[in-house]
């Protein structure tokens, strides 16, 4: 049988790889998009970004509703029916992959369901349920994202032991729930969790949660978890966990007093890894790095000049905006654009309650590198717009270039924070100055206010809080 041949074959159809594909068939290149889900949408539709943010949602309204006795109004205790909880996340889920889906098709991508093995640097094999497709084609974008990191000691057969896939399908509330990793996944299932109800314990093996974050960030969101979570155990490992009745017992070391617990469940959120073991990737002259990171150049090119590579597979952050801008970059390539990978600011956020979001420079990366910042702070508790909502323990900084004032970093801790974000990206990639930010009018009463005022703080002039600027 002849093989089907396209320009362009997209290997993994989640944010990076539909994105990919969408935008390679817009340049008007004949395109297939590869994946063993019945739609596009990978990991972040499917298992992660998009139904943690559903459940998120449901475990604000409940704080919310719970917080509003505060205020002269009560709800109640909530009586919470998890199998309706469980369809309106898968709901949100079908509605989006199915949504993905028909716009393939209105691009005219060639949607293959199935595995792919590749058998040479312009051509490869998918197994689907209909037999085998063959495809020749002149270049390919890997985007096979990354899978959730095991660890041996914690890989024991038992339904109580979840990770950020089982934990999203909301088995059920366990009565008590150990998070194993204090970073984006296990605080934002372990705070969906402890808001449904569960008793959240969580371990972090460094010296605080969210390492790569932000203090002062970390601090805002922290205070808040110490009164959501039972117990936060820092600087501490599971060395041991063993089934025994009806929960799963686990030995720790570290700054623990009590060394042995016992949880009716056990989430593990340790990191993820790239799935760069692709089969038949040893046909071809792709590099894969001592991590598992495929190699690429600035555009997005692996030693093997047919084959690109994106997103979670292609390096850190493993973000799925991160991964949806690389399309952009080796898409442009292939087209014969000039375009590089370059990004002055990728934001971070953390959806937890409140949010934590940052983007370009750390006040903490800057001190580790040698350059020199000036950090302007603006409190919540200052912001009238926070004060309304009753959250005014939010906190927006900015790092940037003493002599000029030039934007370097944003950081923001708060509801919302976010949302927030993306203007702090703009002013990033702009180069835009403290004086801009300041300038710019912002919408009174909003929490978008903050950015402004903490622009205006590092002059000395924010209107709600009296910081002189110092001689
Ligand atoms: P992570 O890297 O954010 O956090 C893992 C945490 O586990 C770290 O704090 C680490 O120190 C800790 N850890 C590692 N081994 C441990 C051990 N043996 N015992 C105790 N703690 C241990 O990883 P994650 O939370 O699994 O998320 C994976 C990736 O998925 C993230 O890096 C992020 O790129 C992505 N993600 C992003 C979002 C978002 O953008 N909101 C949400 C979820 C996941």
């Amino acid at each position: 049988m002849m093989a089907d041949s396209i320009q362009i074959a997209v290997l993994g159809a989640g944010p990076g790889g539909y994105a990919a594909a969408f935008y390679a068939a817009d340049l008007g290149m004949q395109v297939a998009l590869i994946d063993e889900e019945k739609n596009p949408g990978g990991v972040c539709l499917y298992r992660g970004c998009i139904p943690s943010k559903a459940l998120l949602h449901v475990a604000k309204v409940i704080d919310e509703a719970r917080h509003a006795g505060n205020w002269g109004v009560s709800f109640g205790e909530p009586s919470i029916d998890v199998n309706k909880l469980r369809s309106y996340k898968q709901g949100v889920v079908d509605k989006l992959t199915a949504g993905v889906g028909s716009v393939a098709k209105l691009r005219k991508v060639k949607f293959i369901q199935g595995r792919a093995t590749l058998t040479g640097p312009n051509s490869l094999k998918v197994a689907g349920a209909g037999g085998e497709t063959d495809l020749q084609f002149e270049h390919l974008i890997l985007a096979t994202g990354s899978s959730p990191t095991r660890i041996p000691s914690l890989s024991i057969e038992s339904d109580r032991m979840m990770d950020s896939t089982s934990g999203l399908e909301l088995p059920d509330v366990p009565k008590s729930l150990l998070v194993v990793g204090g970073g984006y996944i296990g605080l934002e299932l372990g705070s969906v969790y402890a808001t449904l109800g569960s008793k959240v314990s969580v371990v972090e093996m460094t010296p605080g949660l969210l390492p790569g974050a932000d203090r002062d960030l970390v601090g805002v969101l922290e205070k808040r978890l110490k009164k959501l979570f039972a117990a936060i155990m820092l600087n501490t490992k599971v060395v041991k966990v063993v089934e025994e009745g009806k929960g799963i017992r686990v030995t720790f070391e570290g700054d623990v007093a009590e060394k042995e617990q016992t949880f009716d469940r056990v989430l593990v959120a340790v990191g993820r890894r790239p799935n760069s073991k692709i089969p038949g990737l040893e046909k071809t002259a792709v590099k894969v790095d001592a991590k598992g990171f495929i190699e690429t150049d600035p555009q997005r090119r692996t030693a093997e000049r047919t084959i690109f590579a994106i997103g979670d597979v292609a390096g850190e952050p493993m973000l799925a905006h991160k991964a949806s801008h690389e399309a952009r970059v080796a898409v442009e390539a292939i087209a014969g654009h000039k375009a590089v990978f370059e990004p002055q600011a990728i934001p971070a956020v953390v959806f937890t309650d409140p949010e934590i979001a940052w983007c370009g420079l750390t006040e903490a990366q800057a001190q580790a590198e040698g350059i020199e910042v000036e950090v302007a702070k603006f409190p919540w508790g200052a912001l009238s717009r926070a004060i309304t909502v009753d959250r005014p323990e939010g906190l927006t900084k900015l790092v940037l270039e003493p002599k000029t004032g030039r934007v370097l970093g944003v950081g923001i801790a708060g509801s919302g924070a976010g949302e927030l974000i993306a203007e702090g990206a703009l002013a990033i990639e702009m180069g835009a100055t403290a004086e801009d930010m300041k300038l710019v009018i912002h919408p009174h009463p909003t929490l978008s206010e903050s950015i402004m005022e903490s622009a205006e703080v590092f002059f000395g002039q924010s209107t709600h809080v009296y910081k002189p600027k110092r001689k």
